[in-house]
């Protein structure tokens, strides 16, 4: 068994050797020991043929990676962030809670008006969640309150 194993020889001296390379010469292949498989190009084993498709794969993959939205997507972001915020009362949250109150509104109440849950109402009223300007004006116009710093405005 063994010796049938070793008993393999070079296509191009004629050697035994106990490592055949296929190796493409000429157009040819041809299983050639390790001092005569260096005169030709070494054949690709049939798994990294598989390659193949794996490359055309990744083409992919990369021809879908230049539209790479997000560097844009903030910097609009930056843009849209320019423009100034609301500039709030300290008691701007406390405003709201005690305006709502005065109307006899519940949390939920104010939210459905609001058109926002009742878990967001709580969380503007004890001052953990800062509402988009636009929906503070709603508060403001539907609590008729002002939670905005007038600069025009008699100091209180
Ligand atoms: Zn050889």
């Amino acid at each position: 068994m063994e010796g049938e194993e070793t008993n393999v020889i070079c296509e191009m001296c004629g050697k035994d050797s106990d490592t055949l390379t296929a190796v493409r010469i000429e157009g040819s292949v041809l299983q050639l020991c390790p001092d005569c498989s260096r005169f030709g190009q070494p054949v690709a084993p049939p798994a990294a043929a598989a390659v193949g498709p794996r490359g055309a794969y990744s083409e992919f993959a990369e021809a879908r990676r230049p539209t790479t939205l997000r560097p844009r997507r903030t910097e609009e972001r930056d843009v849209f962030s320019e423009m100034p915020d609301m500039e709030l009362r300290a008691d701007w949250f406390q405003r709201i809670r005690h305006a709502r109150e005065l109307l006899g509104w519940t949390p939920e109440e104010f939210g459905k008006r609001l058109n926002e849950k009742k878990s967001l109402v709580l969380k503007v009223e004890s001052g953990s969640f800062r509402p988009p300007d636009a929906t503070l004006r709603k508060i403001e116009r539907l609590l008729k309150v002002r939670l905005t710093v007038d600069p025009n405005a008699p100091a209180p």
